[in-house]
């Protein structure tokens, strides 16, 4: 049970400690996409950021370049007009001072100046010189509006390049335009820093194509590819958005994969032709730390998770362990291994609501003395091996406990005594024969109870009932050396029980009262009157019980409390008679019993002759009964009592006459005044039509009439049994036939309270 309800709390434990780790690895996991999320949602918030930036320093930077060619055109006009070779000198100057690679004038006939960096100017050139691309925006300026190529190949400098223009007023009048070209790698500058996201990654410039204009040296895919479209790299969905993006001029965050790797990447229109920046961020730098910081974290939370999962099955194991210690602190024996009277008990209880069957206590005869003989450890052994004895002669369903010392006890589930007995006797001389001190010259021996299982509706009662009587048989075996098996008896147990009630409650009974007067009529023969009463005892119990002399006087022969008994009976006696007296009823002579121990006391007589006087009755009016075994003492002794108590006016009678050791010798010895014949006399003579019974109470009865001893018939039930005591001559008669002992209340209403004769 106990175990049953440990594991039962153990597997809730563990249970609740599995759902919290569960719930841990839930948060974990949601915290980890969270960290995951926020690492991406920085990442992307990082590179929009950095990229606005790099952004803006382009649109600064093509912002500088139209203000220079703006200042340009200021100066330009007049002097255009006037010399065109000094024109074309200070164009050249201006364009040394400037990053341009070349300038261009054109007037409004389409001819013009071109100052190439490291070049001689040209003068007059034709507007169609210039690659379409140029002549475009020269030809747009021209018309008033400021505005910039795409990229081109240039035929003035074999570079890929990019050209603005400015109209040139004079006055409110357009004269001409000034243009300028660039290669695109003037933006590189801004690009190919190495602070870009941190040092984490790096910025390509694309067209809506997905061609490269500016490729960093720092890029990841070294193979060299026109377009970010060319290889493998952009997954075919993400090819798609970003087409699509690039296309609706829209900012898109996407990523591709490279070697294994997963880049996440940005890219942010620059506002400016077609133009792209494209972001990389390759995991390196602060976005990196913010990741490893994240897997930090992420690696230390499982860490920490299999620590306590670790710690959970080391406390689980160790409460097991604890547990399976409770448990078997809790029902087993830690001298044997068996188990124990808790456990015992408990499958006692659980055996019994389906099976019937026995329980048998075995103990070893003087086994303390095999401790003090043996030692300890030897007498430690028989015990082990009386544990591995019951084990094997144990069978199916059937098990047993060690109580303490040498007490084992054993649930058999047979209910036939000769079955029982045999298979108790098998186990027991095992044990006697093979164990280790059999083996020595001592002569080991095993006593045992048994107690069969009734069929039972209760089983927790019926085990404790069982281990009770159990107990009882094992007492009763221990003291028969004769028989080492004692089955317990229901009738010599309630027997013992109470004897033992008896023994533990006759003080209190005695003080309460509960011993209560009796008496039963005597009748005279001769005149058929009453001629006197018997004083019987019986103990009324305060819980209404009656219990009959014979059941308690042999025990208080025993114990000696006859003594005080008798002489209360006694007591009541004489305040019965004082009682007559005092009612003015002419008293009866009450017979009282007395015990053998009585005699022996020292100042019986005196003690007699007090009450008597303290009652001031007539001691003639008592008569003490005594029983003849007390004669087969010291009949000498006895016969001075007698005389002593004659002497004080009681009168002696010899009850039971014929019931023991009984002679007429005795008869002759004794100064009696009075003799009983014993009810098996009349029984005997009356019931079996025994002759020679007959004969001999006619020779008793005479006998004692020439010794001057009245006689009394005990046991006179029919009036056959009174015709018959008449016949043979007795006195007086007692018996059923004319009362059986009642209340001396009851008494006095039926015969001493009514008027006119005490006729039976
Ligand atoms: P006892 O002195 O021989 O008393 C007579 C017993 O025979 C009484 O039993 C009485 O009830 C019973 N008896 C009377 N008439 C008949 C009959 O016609 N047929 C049968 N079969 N029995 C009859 P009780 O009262 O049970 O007493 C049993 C014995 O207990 C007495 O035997 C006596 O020895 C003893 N006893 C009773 N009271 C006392 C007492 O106060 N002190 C002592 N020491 N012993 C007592
Ligand atoms: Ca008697
Ligand atoms: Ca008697």
């Amino acid at each position: 049970m106990i175990e049953e309800k440990l594991q039962k709390q153990l597997r809730n434990a563990m249970i609740l400690v599995f759902c919290i780790v569960a719930v841990f690895l839930i948060f974990g996991g949601l915290f980890s996409v969270y960290m995951q999320n926020t690492k991406n949602e920085a990442i992307k918030n990082q590179i929009i950021a950095e990229a606005e930036e790099y952004k803006t320093r382009i649109l600064k930077q093509l912002d500088a370049d139209f203000q220079t060619l703006y200042s340009l055109s200021f100066f330009i006009e007049d002097s255009y007009t006037t010399d065109k070779k000094l024109f074309a000198e200070q164009l050249n100057k201006a364009n040394q001072n400037n990053a341009f690679l070349t300038i261009v004038y054109y007037d409004r006939n389409g001819k013009g100046i071109i100052s190439t960096t490291g070049q001689e100017p040209e003068i007059d050139a034709s507007l169609s010189s210039l690659s379409p691309e140029g002549r475009r925006v020269v030809e747009m300026a021209l018309e008033g509006e400021v505005s910039v190529s795409q990229l081109f190949e240039s035929l003035i400098s074999d570079n890929s390049v990019f050209v603005y223009s400015v109209p040139v007023y004079s006055g409110d009048e357009i004269v001409g335009a000034l243009a300028a070209s660039d290669h695109i790698e003037i933006f590189s500058d801004i690009l190919s820093g190495n602070t870009v996201l941190g040092g984490g990654g790096y910025i390509h410039m694309i067209d809506s194509q997905g061609n490269f204009l500016i490729r960093s040296s720092k890029t990841v895919v070294e193979t060299d590819i026109p377009s970010i479209f060319d290889g493998p790299y952009l997954s075919d969905s993400s090819r798609e958005d970003v087409m699509n993006a690039l296309q609706q001029q829209k900012r898109i965050f996407s990523s591709f994969s490279y070697e294994g790797k997963s880049y996440p990447f940005l890219l942010e229109p620059v506002g400016f032709n077609d133009w792209y920046l494209f972001c990389v961020n390759t995991g390196e730098g602060l976005i990196a730390h913010f990741s490893t910081s994240a897997l930090v974290t992420q690696i230390t939370f499982i860490a920490v998770l299999l620590l306590v999962i670790l710690l959970m099955l080391y406390g689980y194991r160790l409460l097991r362990n604890y547990n399976r210690g409770l448990v078997r602190l809790a029902y087993y024996d830690s001298l044997t291994g068996a188990q124990n009277m808790s456990r015992f008990r408990q499958r006692l209880v659980e055996a019994l609501r389906n099976i019937e069957g026995s329980v048998a206590a075995v103990s070893i005869r003087q086994f303390h003395f095999l401790n003090e003989i043996f030692g300890r450890e030897k007498t430690n052994q028989l015990l082990c091996q009386i544990k591995t004895v019951a084990e094997q002669h144990l069978r199916k369903e059937e098990f047993f406990c060690r109580d303490t010392e040498d007490r084992f006890y054993l649930f058999l589930r047979e209910t036939d005594y000769q079955t029982l007995r045999s298979r108790l006797k098998a186990f027991m001389t095992d044990i006697e024969q093979n164990s280790e001190i059999s083996r020595t010259n001592y002569q080991l021996s095993l006593y045992c109870g048994v107690t069969v299982s009734p069929c039972c509706s209760n089983p927790e009662e019926t085990a404790d009932n069982l281990m009770t009587h159990v107990m009882f048989a094992l007492a009763r075996a221990k003291d028969s050396h004769s028989n080492s098996i004692w089955f317990f008896d229901t009738e010599l147990h309630k027997k013992e029980e109470l004897e033992n009630y008896i023994e533990s409650h006759m003080h209190q009974a005695l003080r309460d009262g509960e011993f209560k007067l009796f008496l039963q009529p005597k009748k005279n023969l001769q005149s058929g009157m009453l001629g006197g009463a018997e004083a019987l005892v019986r103990w009324n119990t305060n819980n209404g019980r009656m219990i009959f002399p014979d059941q308690f006087i042999p025990l208080f022969e025993h114990n000696g409390f006859c003594i005080k008994l008798d002489l209360y009976m006694m007591e009541q006696a004489c305040r019965q008679i004082r009682s007559w007296i005092d009612q003015g009823i002419s008293p009866i002579p009450i017979s009282v019993n007395q015990s053998k121990l009585l005699f022996f006391e020292e100042d019986y007589v005196e003690i007699l002759t007090e009450m008597v006087k303290k009652y001031n009755i007539p001691p003639q009016l008592i008569t003490l009964e005594i029983l003849e075994g007390l004669a087969l003492e010291n009949v000498d002794e006895l016969n001075g009592k007698i005389v002593q108590l004659q002497q004080e006016g009681f009168r002696i009678s010899l009850d039971d006459f014929g019931s023991g050791f009984s002679s007429l010798n005795t008869l002759g010895k004794l100064k009696i005044d009075e003799l009983k014949l014993d009810r098996d006399f009349l029984f005997n003579a009356s019931n079996n039509g025994n002759e020679r019974v007959r004969l001999i109470m006619e020779e008793i009865v005479r006998m004692a009439k020439r010794l001057g001893i009245s006689t009394v018939a005990e046991g006179v039930e029919t009036a056959e049994d009174e015709r018959l005591i008449q016949m043979i001559g007795c006195d007086a008669g007692q018996g059923y036939l004319y009362s059986r002992p009642v209340i001396a209340a009851d008494f006095d209403d039926k015969y001493m309270k009514k008027s006119g004769s005490r006729k039976i």
